[in-house]
């Protein structure tokens, strides 16, 4: 942690020396001893430390100053570090204007110059007055803080980056908030620009992009080599398990992953069926588990990077990222798993990121704390999600359009939900459209068996309807089925004729796309089954395939 400041102002230099020297002395293990020579360079490195986060123990202010006195500059320090402990130095002329400060602006001591010998007329009193100071001192949050407004979709968006990514921060809502506000104003920051996100050094970015908060924490995004054994676009749990495997058996591997490793299931509040974790485990704490595993062996992760076209130049594969750059491999491996699904009902698209969230619960519950919270949807993510908001909200509503659970959940999850009081599920039941100015206000549901249609107030509605795989950008490459879904293996044959194009001896391999040495796994492949275990399964399976198909290449 970084040491608690002590700050000392006084417009003389030679006593400014002086203090600061028998400070540094006594206090400059403990402490960081800052010096000023006005009131108002004071503040201006105050502003500073509040960006940074650090705490300020103790003022010691020369009361003679011109432009702004002790007490003045104390008064308006007050504002900014109410805990600190101040204490003023004066000339015996100056005696009654510290003792009515004393009275008036709080002042815990004044000091006479000179204070010679230190160890008996500045050091006691100082002791006492960090003691007190540190029996009351609550070490400040030191790693990121986003300042925002919770209705925002911009700081939707960086909270759920930075969840997405495990690292740690603190929110504060400019709106309920004084601190947010003032730290809002210390970096120059109007409402429009929101939110900023503090680092730890004091620096701060306003309205960022992940691209920006990604390069502020140390992801890597681009590549360390022009040419790789295997490219894996894709980092959810398929992905993931063929890189540890593939890096762990010798292969030259990179990971592109376009927002955060884990996927899908790194948005799972709680995965309880997954072998080997009887208690489940959360879906950050798989991906961060996988992540550290693949990185072990070896294997570099590139995120957040998108991964827009690929194409096939003789036996090397070449994939295009988002900044129109190129790196290529002799194997590729697509592990794109799905996307949510939008549902589409008037008013949502603007709220979406004000209220409306597709998945997300993890970066928002905590501000649904006390709160009444809508969920739409049937599955078992939805169910997860309920599970995790009760914890939280004062009231959890899941809406579904069937006549119960049991067609679309698993039975542990609908036992759980049974179990939670504070959870109602509505069945025969769809939202019609979702209101507010700036933000959710309200729903309109409508029960397709009463035929009732009402509106209820509601500020947070989260979507959890399935998803859809985002593979457009393949068009005329790769084969897929009318959904979208990446044809493999068998599958490509079509009536026992051999694929268009296809033009090796041997037939594609179980999990091999229409162009050689181009794979899928995971949810994006055609027939799939949609779940971690086997996600993990056909990405671990699939490095056998990438090894036979280089002893043929190489
Ligand atoms: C909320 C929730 C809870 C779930 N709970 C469970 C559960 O309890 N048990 C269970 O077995 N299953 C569960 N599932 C399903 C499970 O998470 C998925 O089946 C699994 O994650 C699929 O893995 P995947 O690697 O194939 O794809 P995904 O997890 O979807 O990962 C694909 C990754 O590829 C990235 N990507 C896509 N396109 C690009 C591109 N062009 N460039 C770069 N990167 C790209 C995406 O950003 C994503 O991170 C849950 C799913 C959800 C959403």
């Amino acid at each position: 942690m970084a040491k608690p400041v002590i700050i000392t102002v006084d417009d003389d230099p030679e006593v400014l020396q002086a203090v600061a020297r028998d400070l540094r002395q006594e206090y400059g293990d403990r402490f960081r001893i800052i010096r000023a020579d006005s009131g108002a360079s004071a503040l201006e490195a105050l502003e500073q430390l509040k960006l940074r986060n650090q705490p300020v123990s103790l003022f010691l202010v020369d009361q003679r100053m011109p432009q702004m006195s002790g007490v003045e500059f104390l008064e308006q320090a007050m504002s900014m570090f109410p805990d600190a402990k101040r204490a003023l130095l004066t000339a015996y002329a100056d005696t009654d204007a510290a003792i009515r400060a004393i009275n008036n602006t709080k002042i815990d001591y004044y000091l006479m110059k000179p204070w010679d010998p230190p160890e008996e007329r500045l050091y006691p009193v100082l002791d006492d007055l960090l003691d007190d100071w540190q029996a009351g001192f609550h070490p400040p949050f030191e790693g990121i803080r986003v300042i925002g407004n919770r209705w925002s979709p911009y700081s939707h968006q960086v909270k759920d980056f930075l969840a997405r990514n495990q690292v740690p921060y603190q929110w504060l809502d400019i709106e309920l908030s004084e601190e947010a506000q003032k730290l809002a104003e210390y970096s120059e920051c109007d409402k429009l620009h929101l939110p900023i996100v503090l680092f730890g050094d004091g620096s701060h970015v306003m309205q960022p992009t992940n691209l920006q908060v990604a390069e502020k924490i140390g992801l890597r995004t681009q590549a360390e080599k022009p040419f790789y054994d295997l490219i894996i676009v894709g980092g959810g749990p398929a992905g993931l398990a063929a890189a540890v495997y593939a890096a762990s058996e010798g292969l030259r591997t990179v990971m592109i992953e376009r927002e955060a490793p884990g996927g899908q299931a790194g948005t799972s509040s709680r995965i309880e069926n997954y072998l080997g974790f009887p208690t489940g485990l959360s879906g950050g704490d798989l991906a961060r588990r996988g992540v550290t595993q693949a990185k072990r062996f070896g294997v570099e992760i590139l995120t957040p990077q998108e991964v827009k076209g690929i194409r096939v130049e003789n036996q090397y594969r070449f994939v295009q990222l988002e900044d129109g750059s190129e790196i290529s491999c002799h194997a590729l491996m697509l592990a794109l798993g799905v996307s949510w699904r939008r549902l589409d009902i008037p008013g949502l698209d603007r709220l979406t990121g004000a209220g409306v969230y597709y998945g997300a619960a993890q970066a928002e519950a905590m501000s649904c704390q006390d709160e009444d919270v809508y969920i739409v949807g049937g599955a078992n993510s939805a169910g997860q999600a309920a599970m995790y908001f009760s914890r939280y909200a004062k009231h959890v509503t899941m809406l579904i359009r069937g006549d119960s659970l049991t067609k679309s959940m698993s039975q542990y999850l609908i036992d759980q939900i049974a179990q939670t009081l504070n959870i109602t599920v509505k069945t025969h039941t769809s939202v019609r459209e979702a209101k507010g100015e700036t933000s959710l206000e309200s729903i309109t549901i409508h029960n397709s068996l009463t035929g009732e249609t009402q509106t209820v107030p509601a500020t947070s509605l989260f979507i959890f309807i399935g998803a859809v795989p985002r593979t457009e950008w393949l068009d005329g490459v790769i084969e897929r089925d009318q959904h979208g879904y990446i044809i493999t293996g068998p599958d490509l044959q079509k009536d026992g004729q051999r694929i268009k194009g296809w033009t090796l001896e041997r037939d594609p391999f179980l999990l091999e796309t229409n162009i050689p040495g181009v794979f899928a796994v995971g949810d994006v492949r055609h027939g799939s089954v949609k779940r971690v275990a086997s996600g993990v399964g056909e990405g671990s399976i699939c490095v056998q395939f990438v090894h036979r198909y280089l002893s043929n290449v190489l």
